[in-house]
């Protein structure tokens, strides 16, 4: 599996120094560390995982994302859910899986899911920043996976991007 740092020095825990950089600088964090080290042990019994790129973990009160590589949520579902799932019991969390390197748009959806996305438009703030406002249907808002702040938060983390919910 292809990981954030160097697959021995994750095993180990004896950092080289590039990895040593990539955590002190917060490029990789302590979350990325351990979900990283339970998909490690996961590779024997799902031969999906060695060639899948996992890309960083990011968690929220009650679920974490998993941004992997393009075409490899399905690697890190596994079948029947089940990595999804022992992953979630280790973490004590909910576990959603997404693609890193999708659009923002194709990121909040895979976010939102499975509440549809009606639209997604661009809006220039007066302090001439842009902001991202996310259209959802207001009785879908009851099926998001998380609250909306939270869920504005995460997709900030992952594209960069201020989001904000709208209800209609
Ligand atoms: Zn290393």
């Amino acid at each position: 599996m292809k990981v954030p740092i160097c697959s021995f020095c994750l095993k180990s825990e004896m950092y080289c120094s590039t990895c040593r950089e990539k955590i002190e600088r917060g490029e990789v964090s302590p979350l990325d560390l351990e979900v990283a080290k339970h998909l490690l042990e996961l590779e024997s019994r799902f031969p999906n995982l060695k060639d899948a790129e996992f890309r960083g973990a990011i968690e929220t009160d009650s679920l974490i994302i998993i941004v992997v590589g393009p075409g490899d949520i399905s690697n890190f579902i596994g079948p029947k859910g089940k990595i999804a799932k022992v992953l979630g019991d280790a973490l004590k969390k909910k576990i959603r899986v997404i693609e890193g390197a999708s659009s923002t748009k194709k990121t909040i959806e895979d976010i939102l899911s499975p509440v549809g996305v009606l639209g997604v438009n661009t809006i220039w703030l007066p302090d001439g920043t842009l902001e991202k406002k996310v259209r959802i249907k207001r009785v879908d808002s009851r099926r998001l996976p998380a609250s909306v702040s939270n869920l504005e938060d995460i997709v900030y983390k992952i594209t960069k991007e201020k989001i904000r919910i709208a209800l209609e």
